[in-house]
């Protein structure tokens, strides 16, 4: 039977994996997802997770429950050999495997791009996986509450200044859901105000959100303006080391949350395959998601989505590809899984074309923005058209029922408005008052141990053949040197020791922090 191989299980991956389910008969073709994540992550979802508004196990897709038939492997590929059609599966405890294919599917995506600027690798995060954006929520939350007991000054204003860097859909939309959630804690924060607040949006061009019109984009600036968050266009970020934000204009100011968007790069993955790339870093593939290189078709090996250079045809992507997008990486998945079954069965493929649908984003609660062609729809009916279009489009019914009762709950209910922070070192609190093992009590101070000879290591017994004259002698040297610590003349040590206090008040830390 044919071995199907897809490396990455995100959007694309997902997709094409979950419809070759329905249009493979059983027994045509067995599938294998391998992703080092255990599901897919709906990416659009990420802003709203990080503003409180969905739970961020909601915003992503298990793998296992939800691709029935297919074989999921929680490891990464890090190396395809399509010349032997071979995949190296690295997981993430115990020793890499080689795995044979017959057919591969690319889909591994994008990770964050940024540039050498000092200090973004150390402080920054990024915002493509659910973690992320899980962390950006309980970075704010934790340092509202560590504002509130701070008198003004500037550490509690750094502590509540938000940075993001990138001024495309994903930066303005987490900008603003960041705005509109803190906008909503102050409620809750008596001793802050709006005032103390402070939100700066770093973009190197001069307009934001170019999926808008430049009118459209003019409204978003407006709107934000209005609610005290501000946009440096024709800005760049120079600096942000230890927190520090130091801009191409002069302006620089200390900030606790420096959230990165600007831009993505095809993942760097692809490098360990031999596959054809153009010059972006992408897998260069025919309309009908085949691999080619040149003009040559790769045989039995299939990309698509953001890690593939994929031609557009309606001529409307930019340099003539797809644009990185969701939209393009579900249909593109589905067309995929269509290809490769024609293709087993001998029958002829279909290109992939989609006419761009438009661009909708939430601004935060009850505000957002759409635009299709001419069509443009702003705050509350934009925002009802975000959450109805995103709700309808994750995949399955489970997750759209937990998403969509999530915000129903919320409208009713309000926001989950604690921070978990401490799950980044879950076992603080067992640990301080947990008991250990007291130590050994020393019975007597180890003698001391003969000065190793050259090629004998110090504190071992030496090699039965040394010397034979000196065996007796090595042998008792040997054993007090292997054990040090435990024998005769720890009776003396023991002695001593209940006469000058009880073992117990001699107690370890970590006994001493359970009595307190
Ligand atoms: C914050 C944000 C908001 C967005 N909003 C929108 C929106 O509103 N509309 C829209 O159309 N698009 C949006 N996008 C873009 C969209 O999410 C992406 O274009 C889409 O996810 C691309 O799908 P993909 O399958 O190519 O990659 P991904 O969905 O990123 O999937 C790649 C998968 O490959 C896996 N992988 C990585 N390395 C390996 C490896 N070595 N081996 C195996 N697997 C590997 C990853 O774990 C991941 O699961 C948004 C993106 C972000 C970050």
């Amino acid at each position: 039977m044919p071995r199907i191989l897809i490396v990455g299980g995100g959007y694309a991956g997902f997709y094409t994996a979950w419809k070759l389910e329905k249009w493979l008969r059983a027994g045509e073709a067995e599938v294998t997802v391998v992703d080092p994540l255990p599901y897919m992550t709906y990416q659009p979802f990420l802003p709203e997770v990080a503003a409180g508004s969905i739970e961020p196990r909601h915003a992503v897709v298990s793998l296992r429950r939800h691709l029935k038939k297919t074989t999921v492997v929680t490891a990464a590929v890090t190396k395809v050999d399509h010349a032997t059609k071979t995949a190296t599966i690295t997981p993430a405890v115990g020793d890499a495997w080689t795995m044979e294919y017959d057919q591969v599917v690319m889909t591994a995506g994008a990770v964050s791009r940024t540039f050498p600027i000092p200090g973004v690798a150390d402080e920054a995060i990024g915002l493509k996986t659910i973690e992320e954006a899980a962390a950006i929520r309980d970075k704010l939350l934790t340092n509202f509450a560590a504002a509130a007991n701070l008198p003004a000054g500037p550490q509690r204003d750094r502590l509540l200044t938000v940075t993001v860097v990138g001024g495309g859909f994903a930066g303005i939309e987490i900008f603003a859901e960041l705005r509109s959630f803190a906008s909503d804690l102050l409620k809750k924060y008596p001793t802050l105000t709006i005032d103390d607040t402070h939100f700066h949006l770093v973009e190197a061009m001069g307009r934001i959100m170019p999926e808008v019109s430049l009118e459209t984009s003019h409204w978003v600036l407006k709107n934000l303006a209005e609610r005290q968050a501000t946009v440096h266009l024709d800005t760049q970020l120079k600096s942000a080391v230890g927190g520090l934000i130091e801009l191409s204009t002069g302006e620089s100011f200390e900030s606790d949350l420096i959230v990165w968007t600007a831009g993505v790069m095809a993942n760097p993955m692809v490098r360990s395959t031999d596959f054809p790339l153009e010059e972006r870093g992408r897998i260069t593939v025919r309309p009908d998601l085949r691999i080619v290189d040149g003009e040559t078709v790769v045989p039995d090996a299939w990309a698509c989505g953001d890690v593939a250079a994929t031609p557009d045809l309606t001529g409307k992507g930019v340099g003539g590809m797809c644009v990185p997008n969701a939209q393009h990486a579900v249909r593109m998945g589905k067309q995929l899984a269509k290809n490769i079954t024609a293709s087993l069965r001998g029958e002829s493929t279909t290109d992939y074309k989609h006419e761009n649908l438009g661009a909708v984003a939430g601004l935060g609660i009850g505000t957002g923005v759409f635009q299709s062609g001419k069509i443009v729809l702003k705050g509350f009916p934009a925002w009802a058209a975000h959450r109805g279009y995103h709700g309808m489009a994750m995949p399955s019914f489970e997750r759209k029922f937990r998403v969509v009762t999530g915000w129903w709950n919320n409208m009713w209910l309000g926001r989950d408005i604690v921070s978990l922070d401490d799950r980044e070192k879950p076992r603080a609190a067992f640990e301080k008052f947990a008991s250990r093992p007291k130590p050994p009590v020393a019975e007597a101070a180890p003698e001391a141990a003969p000065a190793p000879e050259i090629g004998q290591p110090a504190g071992e017994p030496g090699p039965a053949y040394a010397n034979p004259v000196d065996d007796e002698g090595a042998k008792a040297e040997g054993d007090a040197a292997a054990k040090p610590a435990r024998k005769a003349p720890a009776r003396k040590r023991a002695t001593t020791t209940t006469q000058e206090a009880p073992v117990d008040e001699k107690a370890p830390a970590a006994d001493k922090a359970t009595a307190e």
